[in-house]
């Protein structure tokens, strides 16, 4: 290992407290010499919202960061069903393999966050710190300004701020986030205050109609989860975008979903008066850059892709984020102009392939939608699952950064070697005394 002198000192502001944050601070306190600083708008540490799935994925980072022992509890999604939410027809049944010792579980949102947050040092993170503008102080760093009128400094700035980035905003100017028509309402409530239903709800699963869903799922401790969604022309419905954890009447969710079973209604309807919060999706289209302001900015999680939480996994992609950004720099020695373009090759062609896919799954189900002409309401939730043709989802599902963090670096040094054998060959003796100890090949030792 090498000394903290070939380590120079960084100050990496963080912003935001969200599982993309809190990952990046705990992955980045095992790198000598770098200052890590959160900063979080909010006056506690708590996620709004209610269940979360932790996937192989997932478990793979939390792994990584040392974090995965301490996730206890949450109810094991080993099967995942889907339904006709108007004839109760079970639509498909994905029994998931026991690929790993960690089954895949859903939990609520404040145990990961709770989790995550016991192992960043103590003394990281400042709360109502809500960031308002940055500002470029070319060689000197980027200054963070607060909404209290606190200003800080710091050599790298981590935008960990959501989908709703200030960060992003503020180096991407142009930026735009769009309403995608989704509007998703989220609670928790007692498991047993739905055991005399369906004995299907105990199993997660999806109950559809053409566009609109509900996903019931324990979340352990007790807890069962209702997300609902509902989708609506947004050329014709507008929402705000501030419109995200915000309390909302039964009255609201209970209208969307007349058509469905007696048993979901009633179950909606055993929801406690002021426990629903709603979340308006907004996403924005692909960034080809998730750095800026010459590797003083970086994007993690949910704003440097803002897709709405598609794939139900955005958790795990932001730490998984939070890991490669603590590799690069450990692997750079806390060169940013080194380690930012690193994460960036190997982040974005990741997020560009998600974007790819809900590229093609839109068109591919709407061209369905024109071949079956005036389909039924039953044609028309068949169509949403369309499961033929589909894409095996284990690059993403099954995703394991430590490997792909190991590959793309031995790729590197392969490419390095390469490089050094045409310029010996071009240029005998000036590749060997210029470049020999910034060789990848060496730090790729460093790295093991
Ligand atoms: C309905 C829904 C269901 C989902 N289900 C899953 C799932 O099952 N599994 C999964 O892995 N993911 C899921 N996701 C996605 C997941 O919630 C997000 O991808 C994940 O939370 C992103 O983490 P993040 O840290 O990037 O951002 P966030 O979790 O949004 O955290 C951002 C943090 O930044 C803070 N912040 C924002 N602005 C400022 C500011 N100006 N100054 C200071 N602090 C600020 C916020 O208060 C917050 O603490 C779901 C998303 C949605 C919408």
């Amino acid at each position: 290992m090498a000394s903290h002198g070939s380590y120079p000192l960084l100050r990496i502001a963080i912003v935001g407290g969200g599982p993309g944050g809190l990952a990046t601070a705990i992955a980045l306190s095992k790198i000598p010499n770098i200052d890590v600083t959160v900063y979080e708008q909010a006056m506690v540490l708590r996620e709004v919202g209610a269940g979360i799935s932790i996937g192989e994925n997932s478990w793979n980072v939390l792994g990584l960061l040392g974090v995965a022992d301490s996730l206890t509890g949450g109810h094991t999604t080993l099967t995942v069903l889907q339904f006709n939410g108007r004839t109760g027809e079970e639509l498909h049944r994905f029994e998931k393999p026991k690929t790993s010792a960690r089954l895949p579980i859903r939990t609520q949102r404040t145990t990961l966050q709770s989790t995550l947050l016991s192992h960043v040092p103590q003394g990281r993170i400042k709360l109502q710190k809500k960031l308002i503008g940055l500002q470029d102080l070319g060689r000197a760093g980027v200054r963070l300004r607060f909404a209290d009128d606190t200003f800080a400094e710091a050599d790298l700035v981590v935008g960990a701020d959501g989908i709703r980035s200030i960060v992003r905003d503020s180096a991407w100017e142009s930026y735009e986030l769009k309403f995608t028509g989704t509007t998703i309402w989220r609670t928790l409530l007692p498991v047993e205050e739905v055991k005399d239903l369906d004995p299907s709800f105990q199993t997660t699963g999806w109950w559809h109609g053409p566009t609109t869903h509900v996903y019931f799922s324990p979340v352990g401790e007790g807890l069962w989860e209702i997300a609902a969604r509902a989708w609506q022309d947004p050329s014709v419905h507008s929402a705000s975008k501030k419109t995200w954890g915000v309390p909302v009447a039964n009255e609201v969710i209970e209208s969307n979903f007349t058509e469905f079973l007696p048993d979901i209604r009633e179950a909606l309807r055993r929801v406690p008066k002021g426990s629903w919060r709603e979340f308006a999706a907004f996403a924005g289209p692909e960034l080809p850059d998730l750095t800026a302001w010459d590797n003083k900015i970086v994007l993690v999680g949910d704003s440097s892709h803002a897709l709405s939480g598609a794939f139900g996994s955005g958790a795990g992609f932001a730490m998984e984020d939070g890991y490669v950004i603590a590799q690069a720099l450990k692997f750079s020695h806390n060169d940013v102009n080194q380690a930012l373009p690193l994460f960036n090759n190997i982040r974005l062609p990741y997020y560009s392939k998600m974007y790819a896919h809900l590229d093609s799954e839109a068109k591919r189900r709407a061209l369905n939608l024109q071949r079956l002409q005036n389909p039924s309401y039953d044609e028309r939730v068949r169509n949403k699952l369309v499961q033929p043709g589909g894409q095996s989802m284990q690059w993403l599902y099954g995703n394991h950064i430590g490997r792909v963090w190991e590959e793309h670096v031995a790729g590197a040094a392969v490419a390095d070697s390469r490089r050094a054998e045409l310029d010996s060959i071009r240029h005998p003796n000036v590749y060997l005394e210029e470049d020999k100890t910034n060789s990848l090949q060496e730090k790729q030792v460093v790295l093991a």
